[in-house]
């Protein structure tokens, strides 16, 4: 029988500090406090990896939060038991990090313990745009890293950026991206700024855009116009293109062969299993998602102390409901199919009809026909019996076609 192979995910959620306008599951936290989530993280790493003797582990992915606010030898610890209790044939390593989190030395280290891609979080190349983030970092102190990695012998990089940005304009973006590319990273994330509830960017301009409407008054001015937004994506695609970087993906772009294999999972719904706070799994059809609640995970995995009291004491109280594991269950194939077009339409290279027969043997056709003529016909998707896709219109409003499928 053919093996099935999996990715592992690794959530870390600390950070130095919280970035104004991220809703991650991350925070500051004290080294007592990291130093007793590595020991429970490598206690599930133990648990878990029993179920998965026959899945060959293919890519792993070390993401946060900042991973690299763990020292060194914590991240060698934690890929050191992932190497002991998996059945291990890695290709691709990623480690997020953020600038000012890590030394050259510190890179050297990971390179030698296997880590063979890195991301680095840059967002800006603007000094003003980063503080107005709430980034750590400079941009000098990203060029360090970067090189650092180089020497260390990273080839495979990816950086990330942000576009409508406050205080950002068509120029300042442009000079970012042209500052990016011509350090030649092998792979380049670019998103688009989104204000999420519950972060300090929601409260500011939320309450802005609610005040406009009462007294008039623009104090919006600050976030980039939905024109100039529209010229940083546009310019994104040109200039990047106009390097060498191909776009696999709505907001990913990468050299000949560079592309994240572990995301190419996540789009081609391969298995994956997620090990840390808050990381979600999906093996065999099957989702579910790790407690998001710090002190429930430490106590879960926690080493028992042996005394009963003790124990008892150390449960955490009043967990709520919606951040404690959730139950796995398995998709219905029509939830399963709505996956398969929903993740496959995000990659340029799109779906393929025949693959989609294999794997519920039905047609494609007969299943989303309307939807994919109603589309076609507006010149937005490009539909063919070897692949369907979005086409550059179609990508721009890839979220409302995207939902159809539902
Ligand atoms: S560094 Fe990343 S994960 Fe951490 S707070 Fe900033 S955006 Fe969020």
């Amino acid at each position: 029988m053919e093996k099935k192979s999996l990715s592992l995910y690794i959530h870390i959620p600390f950070c130095v500090q919280k970035c104004a306008y991220c809703d991650f599951l991350s925070a500051p936290a004290t080294e007592e406090v990291r130093s007793r989530y590595v020991e429970a993280l490598l206690r599930e790493i133990e648990q878990e990896a029993v179920f998965y003797r026959d899945y060959p582990v293919e890519t792993v992915f070390f993401g946060g939060g900042t991973p690299t606010v763990l020292n060194v030898s914590q991240l060698e610890k934690i890929l050191c038991k992932l190497k002991e209790n998996f059945s291990w044939d890695a290709k691709e390593i990623s480690l997020e990090c953020n600038p000012g989190t890590v030394t050259p030395e510190d890179l050297k280290r990971l390179h030698r313990a296997g880590f063979n891609r890195l991301s680095i979080g840059l967002q800006s190349a603007q000094e003003e745009e980063l503080k107005k983030l709430g980034r750590i970092h400079t941009y000098e102190t990203f060029l360090d890293v970067f090189w650092a990695a180089r020497e260390a012998g990273f080839d495979n990089i990816n950086v990330d950026l942000m576009s409508a940005l406050p205080g950002q304009t068509l120029e300042t973006y442009l000079d970012t991206l042209e500052k990016v590319q011509k350090l030649s990273p092998e792979h380049i994330s670019a998103y688009s700024l989104i204000i999420e509830e519950g972060t300090p960017f929601y409260d500011t301009y939320h309450q802005a855009d609610l005040q406009r409407d009462r007294d008039g008054v623009d104090r919006m001015g600050l976030l980039p116009s939905e024109e100039e937004e529209r010229a940083m994506y546009e310019a994104t695609k040109r200039i990047l293109a106009g390097h060498g970087y191909e776009r696999y993906e709505i907001s990913n772009y990468a050299k000949a062969g560079k592309e994240c294999r572990h995301n190419l999972v996540y789009w081609k719904r391969g298995n994956y299993l997620g090990l840390g706070l808050g990381a979600s799994s999906m093996v065999d059809e099957t989702r579910w998602k790790q407690t998001e609640h710090l002190e429930e995970y430490l106590y879960k995995y926690g080493e028992a102390t042996g005394n009963r009291k003790a124990d008892e004491d150390r449960r955490p109280e009043m967990i709520p409901l919606k951040k404690s594991q959730s139950e796995k269950f398995h998709l219905s194939k029509q939830e399963q199919m709505e996956e398969f077009m929903m993740l496959g339409l995000r990659m340029m290279s799109g779906v393929s009809p025949e693959e989609f027969k294999k794997n519920f043997s039905v047609s494609v056709f007969q299943m989303y026909g309307e939807v994919l003529e109603h589309y076609q016909k507006l010149g937005l998707l490009e539909v063919s019996d070897q692949r369907i896709r979005f086409t550059d219109a179609g990508i721009d409003v890839s979220n409302v076609i995207l939902a159809d499928f539902l």
